[in-house]
Order: structure tokens, then sequence, then C-alpha cells
């Protein structure tokens, strides 16, 4: 079915898209009838008016130079639902002229859920992507992917190493919620996966793994039909590219009829940097110096001649090249086999590498871009390709929400990712900071916007950094001169204050004792971000200084009664100096209870970190003192998820991880 009206005309109709999966598709063509009727110029639009409210949203365009159709898959789930009116423009400069358009039909239903296959490319860094600007040709295939689909020119990976960084992508939560930060966490069974969600809306799920870090013991398995570490066979096995793609052709042979999600990871980019032929020589032939891409951990800076520098860098961009190819071949696999046209897909990486941009190599350290900016690039083929790449920050732990928006699942509520595909479907999102952190630095929290950076340490000390001038981090700045310096900071803050992610509360309660006198405890932090009084009375006071550094408790307290506070403090590293006073003297160490039941080892004033193992609580129970003084007790309870900790590593493995960096 199909019908033409003149060019310039517009045609319109009112109507409820079904809830779920909605699709328009249609075809257009400008002509110029007559004896002998002849395509022409014309130009085409498709407008959605959701009412006064919302507004239009023009949600196809297309200029046709004339001769073919014009086909438009237009997704109408965003409107599903609600009373739309769909208005067909089209123009030409032709006069005379029809636009004819063919076959509108409205698709909906379940069945049209596409696959899902989901790519990560180890260590890689999005400003080595000839789509991302950089120079060499590193990365046909990315590019042309960005190119058919979306690509995301800022997204943020939410740390700088493999294991947390995957666990974020997998469960949509930031580490300081799911707590897998060391080779010796795994991920606790009760956090929900993707993988997880997939399989039971019916999804057969499977993952290709190929770096230690992702290996069963840790727990990213979770909702996986099919977990393979096949290639997997030592951490200094470098080149792994080839076994990677046969695993995955293989699984889909054998899985691919089935409505699938394919998780695979590559790992050849990562360190070392020992590209096969002919990308070992791809992009510095003729070398002779003393740089072979093995043992980049142990270069130091100030010995790298630029010369060798510039080697290393061309190794590392030879191993881009090596996988892009292999990425190019799984996708004319998932082509041959009918499977492109039905499969989402998504490709992202953990993390980037640092070549000596601030001193250091490998990764996982610290927080910089060269470490957390990673590409992210969505092909959906029932969608358009977006005009430009997307300018607005995202972050990885997006990508299982945007997944499950697309395919019409229910986001678990555990998820703190947001889904992006407003962006991809070119309609206004909210825009949101990035938050990344390190495994170990000084500086080893990030909060990251379109233009400005903050990092910042666990003593409350910051850097930042205008990214719009100077996107190499080089020039750090103090946060009141970033324009976004305060809202970066209240960013941050709200990061740790978010239910579920305080990373650590400390909880201080006074039992009154038989003999009453005024009790005080003082504690100072650098970085409170939370005060909460528990069972304070009229009498009883609770000081928080100006700067949120310093807290006191004023206690009148009989006996039986309990009264304190608890505090969120903004990482377990915190430091904080702790002095409780009976009748203004130090209480006597049989007076305060640390943790379970550990008395204190040092002198009154105490001061603890809130890591410490004695500070683990809650106590037994809370009873006066055997001196018939109040006691005092003080206890830690770490929120989030905790993960599953001291997990064992076979010896050789865990050799294998610390000349990689991973362990100490
Ligand atoms: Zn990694």
């Amino acid at each position: 079915m199909g019908f033409s009206v003149p060019l310039g005309e517009d045609i319109s109709v009112r109507f409820v898209p079904p809830r779920g999966r909605a699709e328009l598709r249609l075809a257009c063509a400008a002509v110029k009838p007559g004896r002998q009727p002849a395509a022409c110029r014309g130009a085409f639009r498709v407008l959605v008016k959701t009412g006064p409210e919302q507004g239009e949203h023009c949600v196809f365009s297309r200029a046709s130079r004339g001769g073919v159709w014009e086909e438009a898959v237009v997704d109408l789930s965003p409107f599903a639902g609600r009373q739309i009116e769909l208005v067909l423009q089209s123009d030409s400069p032709e006069t005379e002229a029809l636009a004819y358009w063919a076959t509108p039909t409205v698709i909906s239903g379940r069945g049209r859920r596409p696959n899902v296959l989901l790519i990560s490319i180890d260590s890689l860094r999005a400003d080595h992507l000839g789509c991302c600007g950089y120079p060499r040709d590193t990365s046909p295939t990315l590019d042309s992917l960005a190119t058919a689909g979306c690509l995301f020119g800022k997204a943020i990976a939410q740390s700088s190493w493999t294991l947390p960084s995957h666990t974020s992508i997998f469960t949509s939560l930031y580490l300081s919620s799911h707590g897998v930060n060391s080779p010796h966490d795994a991920l606790t069974p009760d956090a929900t996966t993707l993988a997880e969600t997939l399989r039971e809306a019916g999804y057969l799920t499977g993952a290709i793994i190929t770096g230690g870090p992702l290996l069963p013991v840790y727990g990213l398995n979770q909702g996986f039909d099919y977990y393979d570490a096949t290639c997997f066979t030592d951490m200094f096995d470098d080149v792994r590219d080839p076994c990677t793609h046969a695993r995955a052709v293989g699984w889909l042979d054998r899985y691919g009829e089935s409505p699938f999600f394919l998780f695979v990871h590559y790992w050849d980019v990562h360190h070392s940097y020992i590209p096969p032929p002919p990308y070992d020589e791809m992009f510095d032939p003729g070398y002779e110096g003393p740089v072979d891409g093995r043992h980049i951990l142990k270069l130091i800076p100030s010995n790298l001649p630029p010369r060798d520098l510039e080697h290393l860098v061309a190794l590392y961009d030879g191993e881009i090249a090596h996988t892009d190819r292999y990425v190019g071949l799984l996708l004319r696999e998932l082509k041959s086999r009918g499977l492109s046209d039905k499969t989402l897909v998504i490709v992202t990486s953990d993390h980037g590498d640092e070549l000596l941009e601030h001193g250091g190599t490998g990764h996982g350290h610290t927080v910089y871009q060269e470490l957390i900016h990673v590409p992210l690039i969505w092909i959906d083929p029932y969608s358009h390709p977006c005009k430009d790449p997307v300018d607005y920050i995202v972050q990885t732990i997006d990508i299982a929400p945007s997944v499950l928006d697309r395919l019409d699942l229910p986001v678990p509520p555990s998820m703190e990712g947001t889904s992006f595909l407003g962006y991809v479907r070119g309609l206004h999102q909210q825009a949101r900071p990035a938050f990344s952190e390190a495994a170990t630095s000084d500086h080893r929290y990030a909060v990251v916007t379109e233009r400005a950076k903050l990092i910042a340490s666990a003593y409350r000390q910051f850097r930042g950094y205008d990214l719009a001038a100077d996107p190499g981090e080089q020039n750090p700045v103090a946060p009141e001169k970033l324009t976004q310096g305060s809202q970066l900071d209240e960013a941050l803050t709200t990061y740790f204050r978010s239910p579920g992610r305080d990373v650590v509360t400390l909880e201080v309660r006074v039992v009154g004792g038989e003999t009453p006198g005024d009790v005080r405890v003082s504690l100072t932090s650098l970085w409170i971000v939370d005060v909460l009084p528990n069972g304070l009375e009229p009498g009883d006071t609770l000081e928080v200084e100006q700067d949120s550094t310093r807290v006191t408790l004023a206690l009148d307290c009989p006996a039986g009664d309990v009264d304190g506070v608890s505090l969120n403090l903004f990482s377990e590293e915190t430091a904080i100096f702790l002095e409780p006073t009976f009748r203004h003297r130090p209480v006597s160490p049989q007076e305060l209870t640390l943790g379970r039941g550990a008395r204190p080892r040092e002198r009154i004033p105490l001061k603890v970190r809130a890591d410490d193992p004695d500070l683990e609580g809650p106590p037994t129970s809370l009873s006066p003192a055997p001196t018939g003084r109040p006691s005092v007790y003080v206890w830690v309870i770490k929120r989030g998820l905790a993960p599953t900790a001291g997990i064992e590593l076979e010896e050789d493995f865990q050799k294998q991880l610390r000349a990689l960096g991973y362990l100490n």
C-alpha cells in the first residue's frame, strides 16, 4: 500500500503506538509525473507531535537525489502508549513533483527483540582510534561501525583496571558499590548482572573471555550459560585474538539461532605490546632501538628517549590495528549467518593505557583521561546512525540499562547507570557527570563532565582540570578556578552520599553508666559527608563545624541511656581522630570498645583509619563499662555490596598478576 501527494503537502495521522517495541517502516521517493515519470530530488521528514507540552520531534530526515527509494525505520517506542500525531513532510526544488510514500507500517511485538553482542577490547584508549580523531589508521573496522551506528565520544570507564571496570559494565554499579577492587575480591552472588537479566528474559547467554581478571573465580560468570575461558593460557601469552575469534565463531555456529547475548573480550591490546607481523612494523618500520613492547612496567620515563617512546606507541597502535581486524572478521561472520540485521552490537573497553603522559605505563593506578576515556560504539540495526558523535558524557555502567531499555526489559533497581538511548534517538537527555576510581593512588577518585574534571584524594585534596583547554591534564588548577568547580565538588560528595553507596559509616554510641557525668566525644576527619544524630534528647548537643571536618557530641547520659551519632565518611582510607572524654579527662581503655569488642591499643585520643579491621562491627551488645562510668562504642559498617573477599588464587597465577602490576 502507498500513496502520493504533491511535494510540499503534509500527511498526518493520529494514533497510539503500541506499548513495547514499536517501529514505523516506510519508503519514500520524489517523482516528476508525466508520460515518462522520472525520479527527482526531494527532501523527506517524519515528525512526531506529542502535544503542546512535549512539542514535536523529528524522527526521520532524508534528502534524496532521485532515482531510488529512501527507506526509513523509525523507532516509535519512546512514544509507546501515548497519543501522537505522525506527520509526513516532503519538499523539492522541482515544480509539480509528487512525493510517494510507500507501505507505511507500524511493527510491534516482543518477537522483534534483537540479539546482543557486547565486545570489550581490553586496554583500548579512545584517543587512539581514527573515529576519535587519531591520525593513524589504527581502526578501520571501528571507524566504519562508528559511522553505521552511534559513537559516544566522551565515554568514561568506572575504573582504570580490568576487574573492577568489567564488574561495573556487567552490574551497572560503581566500584564503591560493587566493592571488587583487588585481585583477591570476587563479585558477590547477591549482585544482579546484565547476563542474569537477559537470561531470565529468555536469551541464551555466552561469554568468550581471554584475560586473567575475568576468570570464573572472580564471579563475573554470573548469568552466563556458557563462559569460555579457553583462550586464557597465561597472562604473558600476548596473541589471543585468533583463539578468541575461533571460539566466538564456534559459539555462533552452535547457538546463533537462539536469541542470544554474547560477550566477547579481546585481550591483545593489553600490554605487553607484541603485535604479530605485519602489525609489529605497521606504524614504525625500520626501528632498531631497544624497545620491543615487553616489560613495559619496568620502563623508566627519564631513561626513555622520545624516539623509543615513539616506537612503544607504534607497537600499541599495532596491537589496536590487529584487534580491529579481528573485530571486523567477527562481524563478517555475523553477516554471513544473516545475523547482522538482528543483532545489537556494542563495542567498548574497560580502560586505556598510560604512555608516559603522566610519568607511567600500564594502568590501574590513576584516573587520568588516557585511562578512563574509552571508546563506546552502539550499532542498532533497527535504528538510524547518529548524525554526529554524541558529545555528552556517558559511562560504561550505562551500557546495561541502555541494552535493557532497548529490549523493553525492566532495568533492575540496583543498577546505577542510566539508559543513553535518548542520545541515540536524538532526543534531549539530562547530562550527568561520570565517576571513576583507580585501584590505588594518592588521587584515585574522579568526576568528569563535558568540560571539566576533578580528581580527589581520600584526604580531600583536589586537582582540577579544564578539559576543554587542557585535554591532556598537564596543568592542574585549583577547583575554585574551574567554571564548574563547586558543582564538581558537590557531585563528588553526592556520589559518596548516594544510598547504598556510602563507602563507610562510622557509628558512635555512648551507653550511660551508674556514675553520671558529662561525656564528650570529639571526632575529626577530613571528609565527613553526612552526620546523623541517633537517640539524642534535650540537653544533648551535636556540634558540626562549618567545614564538616569536626563533630562533637556533648551528652548528659543517665544509666542505661544510649545516645550517639552516625557519620558517613568519604572513603575507608580516611583517618579519624577520636577523642572521648568523661568529665574533661580521656576515658579509660576499658570504657572504649572498638568494632566487635577490641580495646584501643594506643593512647586516647586515638588516630584510626576506617578500614582498620579492629573497627569492623557492629558490637555484639551495648552495655555499661565495668568501671560503672559511661562506655563508648565505635564501629564501622561498610555499605554497598560486600565482595567475596580473600579468594584463593593459584601461586603461578599470582606470580603472573604480580608481573603485570595487578598485585604487589
Ligand atoms: Zn583491562
